[in-house]
Formats: C-alpha cells, sequence, structure tokens
C-alpha cells in the first residue's frame, strides 16, 4: 500500500442545486439540498483513500458539530487523523456551493480553522512525512504551511504534488522542489501569464513551468482531459473519458487525488494519468465532492 500524506483544507460543503445562478440580489428557489464532508486537501485525501491509498491528512477544523462530523468522516474513509488538530476559536470551514441544471457551479469558501495550518503543525507531523511515498498539497491553507511542507518534503527527499488550487501566488524556490505541478487551465494562466485554452497553449506553459523549477507539469483541461510534460519530450495530450457529466465539482480533487496514489504505487506518469483520468471521469458523473468519489473497484469496472 502506498502512503500518502496529504497537507490542505477540510471544509464541510453546503450544496444547493438551482434550477439556475442566481444574480446579485435575486433569490432563487432551489434544492434538493446536501451536506458532506470537503475541502480540496480532505476531497484528495478521499479520493486517494478510496485508490487504495494508505492516507495520513494534516489538517485543522474547529470545536463545533461540523469538526467532530469532519473527524468521524474521516475515520470512516480510513483516513488517519493523527495529524487533524482542532483550534479553539475557528469555526470549521464551509463551503456554500450552488449547482445549475447546465452542471456549472460556484463556490464561496471559508476556511475558518483549516485556514490556520501553521508551520509547526506541518513540522509535528515530519516522522510521518519521512515515512510516505509522496506528499501531495493544495493552496488551500496558509502559505507558512505550504512552504514547511514542501522543504520538509526535500529535507526527506520525498515527492510532492502541488495542485495550485485555488490560485496564490507561490514563489518560484518552491517550485524547484516540487515533482509534479497539477493547475488547471486557470490557474495555469495565473501561474505563467500565459492564456491557457488549448493544447499548444498548455505546451507553452508548461515548458515554462518546468523552466522555473518544477520536474513534471499535468495541466487538467476540463472534459478535453490534460496535458502532460516532464521535459524530454514535446509533451502529451491524455484525452479524457466521454462520460455524461452531472457535477463538475470536485472533479481536479478526484483527479490529483488519483494520481498521486498511482504514482505512489510506482506507476509511471503516462499511465497515472490516464487512470487519474478515469477516477475524475466518474467522479463527474454523481453529484457532490468526496461523497462521488470512486473507489478501486468502480476504476477497474469502468475501464474494462
Ligand atoms: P474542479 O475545480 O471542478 O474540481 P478543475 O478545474 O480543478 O475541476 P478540470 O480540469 O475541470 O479540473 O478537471 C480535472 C479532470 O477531471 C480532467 O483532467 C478530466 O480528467 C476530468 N474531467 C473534468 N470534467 C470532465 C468531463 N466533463 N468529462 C470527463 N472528464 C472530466
Amino acid at each position: 500500500m502506498a502512503n500518502i500524506m496529504v497537507v490542505g483544507s477540510y471544509v464541510v460543503d453546503l450544496m444547493s442545486r438551482t434550477p439556475h445562478m442566481p444574480k446579485p440580489g435575486e433569490t432563487v428557489l432551489g434544492g434538493p439540498f446536501q451536506m458532506g464532508p470537503g475541502g480540496k486537501g480532505s476531497n484528495q485525501a478521499v479520493a486517494a483513500a478510496r485508490q487504495g491509498a494508505n492516507v495520513t491528512m494534516v489538517t485543522k477544523v474547529g470545536h463545533d458539530l461540523f469538526g467532530d462530523h469532519a473527524m468521524e468522516n474521516f475515520t470512516e474513509e480510513s483516513i488517519d487523523t493523527t495529524y487533524v488538530t482542532r483550534h479553539t476559536e475557528e469555526a470549521t470551514g464551509t463551503a456554500i456551493i450552488t449547482v445549475d441544471d447546465q452542471g456549472e457551479n460556484t463556490i464561496v469558501v471559508a476556511l475558518g480553522a483549516c485556514g490556520k495550518i501553521t508551520s509547526t503543525d506541518v513540522q509535528g507531523a515530519e516522522q510521518r512525512l519521512e515515512a510516505s511515498d509522496m506528499v501531495l498539497v493544495q493552496l488551500e491553507t496558509s502559505m507558512d504551511a505550504i512552504r514547511t511542507t514542501i522543504q520538509l518534503a526535500r529535507k526527506h527527499n520525498k515527492p510532492v504534488i502541488l495542485n495550485p488550487a485555488p490560485f496564490q501566488q507561490i514563489d518560484d524556490d518552491l517550485l524547484q522542489d516540487v515533482a509534479y505541478i497539477t493547475p488547471n487551465e486557470t490557474e495555469a494562466s495565473l501561474l505563467t501569464g500565459i492564456e491557457v485554452v488549448d493544447e499548444s497553449s498548455a505546451r507553452k506553459a508548461a515548458k515554462q513551468l518546468i523552466e522555473r523549477g518544477v520536474h513534471a507539469v499535468v495541466i487538467t483541461l476540463g472534459k478535453q482531459g490534460c496535458f502532460v510534460y516532464d521535459g524530454s519530450d514535446d509533451g502529451t495530450l491524455v484525452k479524457g473519458f466521454p462520460v455524461q457529466a452531472v457535477d463538475t465539482t470536485g472533479a481536479g480533487d478526484a483527479f490529483n487525488g488519483g494520481l498521486a496514489t498511482f504514482i505512489a504505487e510506482g506507476m509511471k506518469l503516462a499511465k497515472a494519468v490516464i487512470r487519474a483520468n478515469a477516477v475524475a471521469a466518474i467522479s463527474v458523473t454523481k453529484t457532490g465532492t468526496a461523497i462521488a468519489m470512486p473507489t478501486m473497484a468502480d476504476v477497474e469496472e469502468f475501464l474494462r
């Protein structure tokens, strides 16, 4: 079993369907409503655990009902909570999500406790990080925690997947210690200043990121799949799987959790991205984020 450490966010998803997105000042009668675990860190941890990884989560939740719910949920997903701490003042994070009849979404995230993960919290998990095969981190917490995670991974020679979402500026010195960066089109554009809209612009952006020190780049391109570049050739567009999408929220998280697991298990990047595309494609056929993550058996069945 691959050992993966995920350092990142946990928020409760409060999700309503709506016939159309409300305009400013408008109230729409929507529904149904669904509540469930979310946050990029937690979603990616769930995606990895359901693909068979042994996952340790480093995050922070509040001393509130949502925090209790988080702990229960991690345990249900067989995710190790040794390094999940509870903030005495900040509430557990929340995400208010609307999904319209076209499957498009809007999201407002209040990070609360998980925005306050500190360097010290991450340092507390150093021994576990040392025993991990892969470290997976996003940009949905404090830059201090992200920086410490990447630095500790370098110290112990552990590969890092950085999913630069949601976008925040990240110093180039950190990129040199990132084995794989996995932006979507928007994040790739913001990171490089190159507008990524297709294969050729993705190639340009990926080349720039390699020049800045990242070892391999995977730009996710929604239903088109992803563009993969490790600097050794001209890069490859790996096609996504055609499915009937009902809710694309969390597609990127499904992809990253899957990718982390497959690479940590020793799969080559070219093969791991195909399987990660499958994990993400299955996730968009279901409503919700973490609850929509497929199991290993679902992926086997899908690829058969
Ligand atoms: P989100 O923010 O909604 O979680 P994202 O913008 O981070 O997603 P995307 O690039 O939209 O990430 O999607 C990630 C991966 O999910 C893609 O590389 C692809 O494999 C898969 N995917 C996304 N949308 C679809 C779709 N409609 N059909 C099939 N696969 C999809």
